[in-house]
């Protein structure tokens, strides 16, 4: 697998524009450069060449990086933040055994989450197209199982447990890699079937195997299905929403459509709609300040939406955005709010 040394030229490739300061959320709070890329970049460059020593007050920096890889997409030189930053995370934790205690804490986590999913009922209708569905770490949800069946496509429900993003962004690789391959022996099995995803995080995590080493796979998301199916909506009853972007979502024109096709749903745009939930925040408790600043700007915008509802389609950012709804709006993933609601 990559290691940092193998990014020294992208990191080199960093112009110190200052560019991602104009978007880091975090940024934003702090001003301290530090905590952005390009003082990120200036550091790891320290590191590769050896003036540098990995340090806790380096991770530190590293860990407020909420890996939401807003800098990526404004970045004149295409770096790839969130790789660079889980890379650099990976050569503190080679060194700390207390990284790696947190590690074993959350895999022995992510596996009980496993065993437990076992338990979930999947009966579903027969039909002649099948695809293969990636749950993760939520276990196989009726809701997409039902809206699938409605565009008479039956589903395989594999356990196939997380995809290993929470390990990927604590630099734990060889734990991530272990996730990759167990993804691959399963898969194995069912060469055939289209592989359907819900939420947007393993989506993107199993897109991103081939950049290190996975073989190439196919991967739809389900409102790709309803949009080829043409698959027309109505809701029972009159509601609004407003919808929370999750950073890893690369593919919100498809759920747009669907959020302003469905009859009967009025969807209003919040600002900030794309900014993090911040979920990452909720491991750094170190630094309360800034992360309930993260929370607070992101509540206020979903209040001052209007709607009632809050949408979104990563389980991390459901998960997140519930714990700070305070009672004042309803968290759901988008498809469950489909499945639950449409004629
Ligand atoms: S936007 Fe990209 S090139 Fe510019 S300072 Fe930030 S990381 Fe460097
Ligand atoms: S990934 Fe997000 S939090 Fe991290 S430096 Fe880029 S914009 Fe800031």
């Amino acid at each position: 697998m990559k290691t940092l040394q193998d990014c020294k030229s992208e990191i080199h490739s960093c112009s110190k524009c200052g560019l991602c300061q104009s978007v880091c959320p975090i940024y934003k709070i702090t001003g301290n450069d530090c905590t952005v890329s390009r003082g990120h970049f200036i550091m790891l460059k320290g590191l590769i060449k050896g003036e540098l020593k990995m340090s806790k007050t380096i991770n530190k920096y590293l860990d407020l990086c909420l890996k939401c890889g807003a800098c990526s997409k404004f970045c004149p030189s295409g770096i790839d933040v969130v790789d660079i930053v889980a890379l650099a995370k990976a050569e503190y934790f080679k060194l700390h055994k207390t990284e790696k205690l947190k590690s074993a804490i959350l895999n022995f986590i992510l596996g009980f989450v496993k065993k437990i999913n076992l338990l979930k009922n999947t009966k579903q209708k027969k039909f002649e197209k099948k695809v293969i569905y990636f749950a993760g770490c939520g276990g196989a949800n009726k809701s997409v199982i039902k809206i699938l069946n409605s565009m008479n496509i039956e589903v395989i429900t594999p356990n196939f447990g997380c995809c290993g993003f929470p390990l990927f962004v604590r630099g734990d690789m060889e734990s991530f890699q272990k996730y990759m391959d167990s993804f691959y022996k399963i898969i194995g099995q069912y060469e055939d079937y289209d592989i359907v995803v819900n939420c947007a995080t393993c989506e993107k995590t199993l897109k991103s195997y081939s950049k290190w080493g996975g073989k190439e796979i196919k991967i739809k998301n389900v409102f790709e299905y309803i949009k080829e199916n043409n698959l027309s909506l109505e809701l029972k009853k009159y509601q609004k929403v407003t919808f929370h972007k999750p950073c890893n979502l690369d593919n919100f024109e498809d759920i747009k459509q669907v959020l302003e096709n469905t009859k009967n749903l009025e969807y209003v745009e919040m600002k900030d709609f794309d900014i993090c939930c911040g979920l990452e925040g909720l491991t750094n408790l170190k630094e309360r300040k800034i992360m309930s600043e993260l929370f607070k700007s992101k509540h206020k915008n979903i209040v001052e939406s209007g709607a009632k509802t809050v949408l979104t389609s990563c389980l991390a950012c459901k998960i997140t955005l519930a714990l700070f709804s305070l009672g004042k709006y309803k968290v759901q993933d988008f498809i469950e709010f489909l499945a639950k609601n449409v004629k």
